[in-house]
């Protein structure tokens, strides 16, 4: 009878501490017997407080890290090299159709950027060790043939910092412009910090005068714990896709997020921020949606037989750059889709601001087969064919219709 109300006691027992589901099983251990009630209740007390302590020290290691003074040398370097390309954009489209055809605005503007944003981090944060993963090296600028832009860049470094006004530093050399582009050759990984920055993302809408971005990200232990993403020519008021061709909205946004806090949007000006959040709808009818302004970067194609399956009605809203997850993050439409040809390897750079921005803002993130992206394994993301973002609610939906769409037209990419 004792052995039966035993078995009971340990039946009972396994069920609440499976019931617990955040209470972790102690596999090192050897399982117990329960004897009586007191040594059941330190048990779960015993496996409740690990849980806890378990729970907490995951926590501890992201969220209540503030990440504050991370965040705010990222809002600002991200903000001054937005400075630095819109100068160069401008001078750029008041050039002669000669000069447009030339690349070296862009690789100017690039290789500028991504000084400014790690001469400022590095200014900011002294401190911490520094790892930035960024796309540019130095090594055609250290040729002779590159002495000319690389002195046009020290120029246009040098007088972003000046006009800014915050930083009393001498003026900078060219060869301290090249070692901070060169900060930029970490590989990034699953241990310690690493920054992460696309100086220009989508380097073909900056040439057209349309959109581009400047991301910055910081992984810690592989996971993204904040984003910043500068996006000097999009509108402040929704580009939804019946409001893309408005001239008179304001355009300069810079959106930021950190994890558990939330994200947030300002002008590039400096306005106070204000939260954003992702579309709520769950009427895929109703679900307007994203994709690359190029072809060549992501299948129309694909993407038009997902929207049909879905009913979406309205047409696609094409831009440039990691400006379409900003413009999710804040509602502006309900999904983001991007099918690169096979074979292409996306980059860490081009995701990482615009991962957060989004899940921060109530959104999910996930790879064609609806894994989390993983910023952990170097430089480059390691998925199933595609990349789409939407809400919680619409993501099981898209996920089918992509499925069946890939399944449809198994060679469309
Ligand atoms: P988007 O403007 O969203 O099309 O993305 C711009 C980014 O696409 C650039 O920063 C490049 O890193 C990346 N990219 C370049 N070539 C390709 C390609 N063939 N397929 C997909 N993405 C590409
Ligand atoms: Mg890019």
């Amino acid at each position: 009878m004792e052995v039966i109300r035993e078995r009971e006691r340990e039946r009972q027992m396994e069920t609440l501490i499976n019931c617990s589901r955040v209470v972790p099983k102690i596999t090192s251990v050897s399982r117990p017997k329960f004897t009586n009630t007191q040594s059941l209740v330190s048990l779960v007390s015993r496996r409740a407080s690990r849980a806890v302590i378990v729970a907490a020290v995951a926590v501890s290691a992201f969220s209540s890290m503030s990440y504050d003074k991370e965040l705010a040398a990222a809002k600002k370097a991200a903000s001054l090299a937005a400075r630095l390309c819109q100068k160069v954009q401008k001078a750029l489209l008041q050039s002669d159709v000669q000069a447009k055809s030339d690349k070296s605005p862009v690789t100017v503007a690039d290789y500028g950027s991504q000084a400014l944003v790690s001469f400022v981090l590095e200014r900011e944060l002294p401190s911490d060790s520094f790892s930035l993963v960024a796309e540019e090296d130095s090594g055609d600028l250290c040729k002779a043939s590159g002495q000319e832009t690389l002195q046009r860049i020290t120029k246009l470094v040098n007088d972003t910092i000046v006009n800014d006004g915050s930083f009393s530093v001498p003026t900078l050399t060219m060869e301290d412009v090249l070692r901070a582009i060169d900060s930029g050759k970490s590989d990034g990984g699953s241990h310690g910090r690493h920054w992460v920055l696309d100086p220009i993302d989508g380097t073909k809408g900056f040439v057209r005068g349309d959109q581009y971005a400047i991301a910055l990200a910081l992984l810690d232990e592989g996971k993204v714990v904040l984003g910043v993403l500068a996006c000097p020519n999009l509108p402040l008021a929704s580009i939804g896709s019946n409001r893309l061709h408005s001239s008179h909205d304001e355009v300069g946004c810079l959106f930021f997020s950190k994890v558990g806090a939330g994200t947030y949007m300002q002008s590039l000006d400096g306005s106070s921020p204000i939260k954003v959040n992702v579309s709520t709808t769950d009427n895929s009818e109703e679900a307007s949606f994203f994709e690359s302004f190029e072809a060549a970067h992501s299948s129309h194609d694909l993407s038009s037989s997902i929207a049909k399956k879905l009913g979406v009605k309205a047409p696609p809203v094409r831009i440039d750059s990691q400006a379409k997850y900003g413009a999710l993050s804040r509602g502006d439409g309900a999904i983001y889709l991007r099918f690169p040809r096979k074979g292409y390897r996306e980059k860490i750079w081009d995701h990482a601001a615009g991962c957060i921005v989004v899940t921060e803002a109530g959104g999910v993130v996930a790879d064609a087969a609806g894994n989390p992206l993983d910023f952990s394994k170097g430089k480059y993301l390691d998925l199933d064919t595609g990349i789409l973002a939407t809400n919680q609610k619409l993501m099981p939906l898209l996920l089918k219709a992509v499925r069946e769409s890939l399944e449809d037209t198994p060679s469309s990419l």
